[in-house]
């Protein structure tokens, strides 16, 4: 199957890195379990969504994120077992940064099944791994016999689908839909 999987918040652990970047900076207390919007600057009303997106633009950014657990020894055994797996992952900023993040955690890694987009749902596969609902939504939209797969998180409780918890939870979900 070719599974499509989202970068940010799935495979690389964003947020706890730009909220201690942003509470260090602006004297925040924000904790990852708080922030229950995907836009982070809800959490912040007196940030704008400028403020806090600047981090982004630093360049080395991505570098620091950490990988999510279970991420790369799961990806790496669905490689195994035949899959087609492709980054998609949406990147105002910072795509050098993301190439270089996944050649350093996934040696070897063809840097041509990594997609930049915004619009996922231009992009056909047969599963989407994600954990935006404007991404789930619109992707499940366009390819009602695809199936986009929520990564839970607290800012996406109110996706209906299939939901996991977590990577193990994740490489099962394939081996069921593949049956
Ligand atoms: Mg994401």
């Amino acid at each position: 199957m070719r599974l499509l999987i989202d970068m940010d918040g799935v495979t690389a652990d964003l947020v706890p890195y730009w909220l201690s970047l942003i509470n260090r900076y602006y004297g925040t207390h924000l904790k990852p379990e708080e922030v229950t919007d995907w836009y982070i600057h809800k959490m912040t009303p007196h940030l704008t969504q400028a403020q806090v997106e600047e981090f982004l633009k630093d360049p080395g950014f991505f570098l620091h994120l950490e990988p999510i657990p279970g991420a790369l020894s799961t990806l790496k055994t669905l490689i195994q077992e035949g899959h087609d797996v492709v980054f998609v992952t949406h990147c105002k900023y910072g795509h050098e940064d993301k190439r270089k993040w996944i050649e350093r955690h996934l040696p070897g890694f063809p840097l041509s099944s990594v997609i930049f987009a915004e619009r996922k749902e231009l992009i056909q596969g047969d599963v989407l791994l994600d954990d935006g609902l404007h991404n789930l939504e619109a992707w499940q939209k366009a390819y009602p016999d695809g199936t986009a797969i929520c990564f839970d998180s607290p800012y996406n409780k109110e996706w209906q689908g299939y939901r996991v918890f977590d990577w193990s939870g994740f490489h099962l979900l394939v081996k069921a839909l593949e049956k």
